[in-house]
């Protein structure tokens, strides 16, 4: 069977397109569309046609341009390109020579002669400007008209792009605002369930459930969780912005990681999960923002908490590592849970990126599988790399029988922060 010979219509008016499929396709012909310049462009790259038509009005590029482009692709240099439009202005035929069409049909097209019209540039046929004075002065022109059309594009991507810039900071404002005027009132929350804790009139214990004790503690920790959250949309705004404020000095790397896992084991207490650790008390101190690194070592092993199953182990390694000629403190923290998929190991990084489904959210910082807002990592990235340090994760893949577990690494440099921040 022999092959159409293949037809690309750009054009946006669908019953333009309809009437010239109808015609060519009664002819043998195969017409496919493009709509608009840019989609022009990549279907006649894909499509390889035998000969394209080309209305000259459409959307973003307009058809002289995307004729000009298509010349320059080098498999389509010798297809015929025949501009179909309304004669509406005088010239128009010139222009489109000018801007590189084979030929000029004008619109309404004689459904009567149109095939044989179509054929003729298929032989070869191209229609040439006769005068070369008036070629050179409607090259003149076009020349001066694409500079018109690229400046007007400009100016209205700078305008796009400072309306961008005034909405994201409208966002992360509003943002910010909203971060600290939950905070207070929490913070309040927080000072005066402490207060009650520690009241001898609070009767009962943790562990007996429906006490008063238990209540109150459970209040705790359901503020703290609270504030973890707010800490983490509001830094995630201030990482965005390049607005970090670090509060700089000597850190105990080893204690605080130990700190963040006395706490993260106090909260998960129902969930049989092992914790083992090595080298945190041989670390030497860094220097940076105990609070933030508290919090990015949260986040990280909150993680390792999520994502293993009851029963799993989790295990943090620290050491002190030379990159290059820098001295580096090596923090390890590895489970034994469901793993990360190859292909999202950098893309967990991302905001609100999370592998579960959204719909089976739990929002417990703790509970196996247990989902957030997916700026968890996002928020450990942006304060270890204040820090100018390195945060990444490796794992086997995504296994939630097998259990490859994931291992992510913290390097924190050990320098002179003079020189560091
Ligand atoms: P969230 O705050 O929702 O937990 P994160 O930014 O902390 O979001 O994590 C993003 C995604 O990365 C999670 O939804 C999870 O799928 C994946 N992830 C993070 N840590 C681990 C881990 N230790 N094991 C398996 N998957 C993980």
């Amino acid at each position: 069977m022999s092959q159409k010979t293949k037809i690309l219509y750009v054009e946006d008016d669908p019953s333009s397109v309809i009437l010239v499929q109808r015609v060519l396709g009664a002819e043998g012909f195969e017409v496919v569309n493009a709509s608009d310049g840019l989609s022009a462009i990549e279907t006649a790259k894909r499509e390889m046609p035998d000969l394209i038509l080309m209305d000259i009005n459409i959307g973003g590029l307009d058809g002289y341009e995307v004729t000009t482009r298509l010349r320059s692709i080098e498999e389509l240099e010798d297809v015929p390109i025949v501009a179909v439009t309304a004669a509406t202005l005088k010239g128009d035929r010139e222009r489109a020579l000018i801007a590189g069409c084979t030929g000029y049909i004008p619109k309404p097209i004689d459904v009567d002669t149109f095939p044989d019209q179509v054929r003729s540039f298929l032989r070869g046929a191209r229609e040439e400007i006769e005068s070369p004075q008036k070629k050179e002065e409607y090259l003149v022109e076009y020349s001066r008209r694409l500079v018109d059309r690229l400046e007007e594009k400009l100016r209205e991507l700078e305008k796009a792009h400072a309306e961008l810039q005034r909405v994201d900071k409208m966002k992360t404002d509003f943002i910010v605002l909203a971060g600290h005027e939950l905070r207070t009132p929490l913070t309040a929350i927080y000072g005066y369930a402490q207060i009650l804790q520690a009241s001898p009139l609070i009767q009962g214990s943790s562990e007996e459930v429906g006490s008063l004790r238990f209540i109150v503690d459970k209040m705790l920790q359901a503020t703290w969780r609270l504030n973890q959250v707010i800490g983490d949309i509001l830094n995630v705004s201030l990482i965005d912005a390049d607005k970090l404020d670090l509060v700089i000095g000597p850190v105990y790397i080893g204690d605080l990681v130990k700190r963040a896992i006395r706490d993260i084991t106090d909260t998960a207490t129902d969930r049989q999960l092992t914790f083992e650790s090595s080298g945190l008390d041989d670390l030497p101190m860094v220097m940076g923002d105990e609070k933030q690194l508290y919090q990015a070592l949260w986040n990280v092993i909150t993680n390792a908490v999520k994502y293993t199953p009851d029963g799993g182990r989790i295990t943090i390694e620290g050491e002190v590592v030379e990159r290059g000629d820098e001295t580096f403190v090596h923090i390890q923290v590895k489970d034994t849970g469901v793993g990360i998929p190859q292909e999202d190991l950098e893309r967990i990084f991302d905001h609100f990126y999370v592998l579960e489904d959204t719909a089976l959210h739990s929002s417990s910082k703790t509970a196996f599988k247990g989902g957030g807002l997916g700026l968890g990592l996002t928020v450990a990235r942006g304060i270890i790399e204040a820090h100018k340090g390195r945060i990444w994760a490796e794992s086997q893949g995504r296994d939630e029988v097998q259990l490859p577990g994931s291992t992510f690494h913290i390097l924190l440099p050990i320098g002179d922060p003079k020189k560091m921040f």
